[in-house]
């Protein structure tokens, strides 16, 4: 029970990654709020967890409705002791693709919902005078650019400094800020990137995905938990002396 009455708050935890990190922190004993722009599908996450979770409607690129439902949060739990910022969407183009749409689309929930979601639950942090974990969720795509994903990987390459910042910032609050990298995940985003390689490159339904998991030096996509120890261990006190780190957890993708 590494995490016994600690008080998580995860954004986009209703599917993938962001709900094995829910499942993963209620078995340690933390109360968790998972908070998502699909409420009913965080509903159901919620409810596949028990009375340890609690499902929040929750748009990250809203400022005005990140404020008000941290604000909630923190007054009906008392407080807020782990923030995982993971909401994210995912957006294929290479750079002469791009529009002001699409580049607006994914900056305004892949980096202004991260900065201020940072911003409203550190100040509820800060107030509370008890300290607290910041794990943000940024990608291999914020080491290393993609000719075909140009906008996603600037926003998680922004993630990785934003994260250094806030953790410098933090730090005298007794705050831990921390990244993680994935390498590739398997989840439902990634039958789109396949469709798309079909469309784009003539290639059958799957190819692109078995191409991907043959290129990955283990061999595999990972699955949710294969992230989950690392978010554990940064969520937990075993991490305290670390702070403005971006771990990867990749297969020994980034090696390849
Ligand atoms: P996913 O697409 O399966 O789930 C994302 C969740 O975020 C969904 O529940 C969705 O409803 C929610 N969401 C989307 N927009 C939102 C908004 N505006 N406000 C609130 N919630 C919103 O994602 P995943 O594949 O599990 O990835 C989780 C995190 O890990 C993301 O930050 C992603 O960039 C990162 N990551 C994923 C991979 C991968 O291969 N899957 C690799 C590296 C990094």
């Amino acid at each position: 029970m590494r995490l016994k009455d600690k008080v998580a708050f995860i954004t986009g935890g209703a599917r993938g990654i962001g709900l094995g990190f829910a499942e993963a922190f209620a078995a340690e004993g933390a109360k968790v709020v998972i908070a998502d722009i699909n409420i009913d599908r965080a509903t159901e996450a919620a409810s596949g967890i028990g009375s340890a979770a609690k499902a929040v409607k929750l748009d990250v690129t809203n400022v005005a409705d990140i404020d008000r439902v941290v604000k909630a949060v923190d007054e009906e739990f008392g407080g807020i002791d782990i923030l995982v910022n993971n909401a994210a969407i995912f957006d294929m183009g290479p750079i002469n693709g791009i529009t002001e749409d699409s580049y607006q689309r994914v900056m305004d929930v892949n980096l202004k919902g991260p900065l201020f979601v940072m911003r409203a639950v550190s100040n509820v942090m800060i107030d509370r005078k008890r300290g607290g974990k910041i794990i943000n969720m940024a990608s291999q795509a914020g080491r290393r650019g993609e000719a075909l994903v140009t906008l996603y990987c600037a926003s998680k390459a922004a993630i990785i400094s934003a994260t250094q910042s806030a953790a410098l910032a933090l730090v005298k609050h007794g705050i831990n800020v921390n990244a993680i990298a994935p390498g590739v995940v398997d989840g439902e985003h990634w039958d789109v990137v396949d469709a798309k390689f079909a469309e784009w490159e003539g290639l059958k339904p799957g190819e692109k995905k078995a191409q991907v998991a043959k290129s990955v030096p283990i061999g595999r996509f990972a699955t949710p938990d294969d992230i989950k120890g690392l978010a554990l261990f940064l969520a937990s006190s075993d991490s305290d002396y670390i702070l403005a780190q971006t771990y990867n957890v990749d297969g020994g993708n980034w090696m390849s």
